[in-house]
């Protein structure tokens, strides 16, 4: 390893995730979902931060690309508070 990685990333990554579920939620949307975190780094990368990987699950997401910016209220509820504040 050539990089190391940063001690204090802001970015929570998939493998610092110790469950082996991660529920992704859009309120606005109507969106609930679970992923199994093997399957999300087999597609990902484990060490893809989890602000990418909500961008990609989002995708499709008509407030997410919004005039006014990211209205998209995706969030994965066991990571800190989602950008709805609950
Ligand atoms: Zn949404």
């Amino acid at each position: 390893m050539s990089r190391p990685e940063p001690v204090n990333d802001p970015n929570p990554r998939l493998r610092d995730h110790r469950e082996p579920i991660i529920e992704f939620i859009c309120r606005p949307c109507d969106r609930h979902s679970s992923f199994e975190c093997k399957l999300l780094a087999k597609a990902f990368g484990a060490s893809m931060t989890f602000a990418v990987i909500r961008q990609r699950l989002a995708m499709g997401c008509e407030r997410m690309q919004t005039p006014g910016g990211d209205k998209c209220g995706a969030h994965f509820p066991c990571l800190a508070e989602g950008p709805d504040g609950s």
